[in-house]
């Protein structure tokens, strides 16, 4: 709830401060801003989540609940034709969805209600313009932390990556508070061939107000203080959103119905000794090829450690049979010792379950950021987006986490020729799993920085105040 210190700047002219919330469709973009909304609900302001119909069936009972609990929060449904693309949109919609069938009613909706500030996801290539010509402060949330927008920004400025000889050869990324390197394989494809992101408008960017970053201070504070102070991008801090999930409810359906009944999924972890499964997920976008998953099955078997492996969706459907090795979804069964979670799993619920002990991800900033706040080490297998950077961070400015050795930057449905093997798979997963003494270290620092992220969010934490400063911009905004 709002500070006393901070109600009275909660209202502008005599009414309550309203911002708009205009999520992209699809998994890691939505996810983040529904708590967005919610978590500024929980400051005392109104917050109204600006979406299409099929995504509010989605959240519609954790903002009922936030409602009852007396918060100002709503959905506004955009009207979508009965043909509209949109209309079937779900998790897994990709990062080049055209939304710009939205923009009419969206642009109606501004005119005629015109809020105090619009946050909006930058996949929404078309949004910037309408705003910008209405006249209400736009801020972005693009869903990267800033270490991996200070590596991004300074690859594009610096060019490292041309100096190099071979796609496979490390290069320093310039400029940063420590020594990243990388090699041009992990870099997206647009950033190797110096274009831009298809469609995406760098206008709408130079000319927000600012961005909002799901993160905290204390995670990354000399890539937060180089973003705002050398590459000099307005930023307020205002994470780990997922935080904002109190109760088992909200946990357990985030994003979507879970494929597994929550109680059974819980049941099976309280059988499981303290900090011994492996929980394994790729998030809600990428898509495996069966050879990828057949050597995952066979890493984590001959592991030998119990794990939760969530598989998603499948590169090739058509070849689904060979997914995994004979006869090993039935050992899995009938031992009981592992799960396999076909679609979607109650992510949040099973990351905080303390028979977790370790988290194969790959390194969706949401997902790592789950992560941290549950004080997992990691083991690290980045494949698209910026997940490459995430990973640098994770292994080497955090320490929480080692490579599984994934080399190849692709596109979320793009066939990898490089196939990471069952070798390396068990390799990882022993190491981390095993409790040398190089993982009970890391397990040290991730639930420190597990605390860290927890005040953060509480009265008077980083994130908290962060998020009263933004509000209190608002009000000041053109004055
Ligand atoms: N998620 C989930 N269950 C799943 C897969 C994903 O709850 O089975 C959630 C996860 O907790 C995270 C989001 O979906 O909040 C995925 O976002 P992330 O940035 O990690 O990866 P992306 O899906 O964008 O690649």
């Amino acid at each position: 709830t709002a500070t006393a210190a901070t109600k009275a700047s909660m209202e502008v002219e005599g009414r309550k401060v309203e911002i708009f919330f205009f999520p992209f469709v699809g998994g890691g973009h939505l996810i983040p801003m529904i708590d967005l909304a919610r978590l500024f609900a929980s400051h005392g302001v109104k917050a109204t989540v600006i979406t299409i119909p099929n995504d509010i069936t989605v959240f519609q009972k954790s903002i009922d609940r936030d409602q009852q609990t007396g918060l100002d929060i709503n959905f506004h449904a955009l009207e979508l034709p009965a043909d509209a693309t949109l209309q079937n949109v779900d998790m897994s919609a990709p990062p080049m969805t055209d939304t710009s069938i939205l923009q009419e009613p969206f642009e109606q909706l501004l005119i005629h209600r015109r809020p105090d500030c619009v946050v909006t996801d930058t996949f929404h290539r078309w949004v910037a313009d309408v705003i910008d010509v209405i006249g209400i402060p736009r801020i972005i949330f693009n869903g990267n932390c800033c270490f991996a927008r200070c590596c991004d920004e300074n690859i594009k400025r610096f060019s490292p990556h041309k100096e190099v000889a071979s796609d496979m050869e490390l290069f320093v990324v310039p400029g940063l508070p420590d020594k990243i390197e990388l090699t041009r394989s992990q870099l997206p494809i647009f950033v190797r061939t110096g274009t831009e992101f298809p469609g995406k408008s760098m206008r709408a960017e130079q000319n927000s107000f600012g961005q909002v970053v799901n993160s905290f201070y204390a995670l990354e504070p000399a890539y937060v203080d180089y973003y705002r102070n050398v590459i000099g991008k307005k930023t307020w801090l205002v994470g780990p959103v997922s935080l904002c999930n109190r109760n088992l409810e909200d946990k357990a359906a985030r994003g979507q119905k879970a494929t597994i009944d929550e109680n059974s999924c819980l049941n099976w972890l309280d059988s499981k000794k303290p900090n011994s499964v492996l929980y394994v997920s790729f998030g809600s976008l990428a898509r495996l090829s069966p050879t990828q998953l057949y050597e995952i099955a066979c890493g984590l078997e001959s592991a030998g450690h119990p794990f939760i492996w969530v598989v998603g969706k499948i590169l090739d459907d058509k070849d689904k049979e060979n997914c995994f090795p004979d006869g090993f979804e039935e050992r899995i069964l009938d031992s009981k010792m592992s799960l396999i979670i076909k679609g979607w799993a109650p992510q949040l619920l099973i990351l905080e379950h303390e028979s977790i002990g370790g988290f194969m991800t790959h390194c969706g900033w949401n997902s790592t950021l789950e992560g941290v706040s549950a004080g997992l080490p990691m083991i690290t297998w980045p494949l698209s987006a910026e997940q490459f950077y995430n990973e640098k961070l994770v292994t080497e400015v955090l320490k929480i986490g080692i490579r599984v050795g994934s080399e190849e930057w692709a596109s979320w449905n793009m066939e990898r020729k490089i196939v990471v093997g069952k070798d390396k798979v068990k390799a990882a997963v022993v190491r981390l799993m095993g409790g040398g003494v190089e993982t009970v270290e890391m397990m040290r620092r991730a639930k420190v920085l597990a605390e860290e992220a927890k005040r953060a969010v509480e009265v008077g934490g980083s994130s908290f105040n962060d998020v009263d400063a933004l509000i209190n911009d608002i009000n000041n905004y053109g004055s």
